[in-house]
């Protein structure tokens, strides 16, 4: 079954991901991004920072009431995060469910969480929630400049694109 250009341009987005201090430090980038590229998402931005803590304090603003929000906001100030934005059809939905549930205790084996991490303070990765989420986080984390947009080779054997 092809689909037609339109149809699939229809249905592209782009989701933030970040591989949290602890997935840098125990040498899981690879690992990770090798999940998202090997299923045929594509790698439009990305970098490695470390944020600020009032910087992670607007990333997690939604967060802001509950108990564990300053530990939180420390933790991912504490060291470098590797930014990045990942582009395809369903990417956001199907991102979180590469990644798992968010206590890696409950994460199926097989997702990210599930596979590689195993407490909730701990669980390696960020991924947006929704489309909306997905756009403030984009612009929070890069300047427009840095998100390239390009067409791969992929796509017509990814989505059967004519
Ligand atoms: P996510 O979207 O799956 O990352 O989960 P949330 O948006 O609900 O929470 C953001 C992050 O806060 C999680 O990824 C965890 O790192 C952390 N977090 C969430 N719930 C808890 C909790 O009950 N205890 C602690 N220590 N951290 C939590
Ligand atoms: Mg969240």
């Amino acid at each position: 079954m092809l689909q037609d250009q339109e149809a699939h341009a229809a249905q592209m987005e782009r989701t933030f991901i970040a591989i949290k201090p602890d997935g840098v430090q125990r040498g899981l980038i690879s690992e990770i991004i090798a999940r998202f590229e090997r299923k045929g998402f594509k790698l439009v931005a990305i970098k490695l920072v470390t944020p600020t803590k009032s910087f992670a304090q607007k990333h997690y603003h939604d967060l802001k009431e509950r108990p564990f929000f300053d530990g939180l906001c420390d933790f991912l100030s504490s060291g470098p995060v590797l930014a990045m934005v990942w582009e395809g059809e369903g990417v956001i939905k199907y991102g979180r469910k590469l990644i798992g549930a968010t206590d890696p205790q409950k994460s199926e084996p097989g997702t990210i969480r599930g596979d590689l991490a195993v407490v909730v303070g701990r669980n390696i990765i960020h991924g947006s929630d929704g489309p909306e989420t997905a756009k403030d986080e984009i612009n929070l984390w890069f300047k427009p400049e840095e998100v390239t947009s390009y067409t791969s080779n992929q796509e017509k054997w990814v989505y059967g694109v004519n």
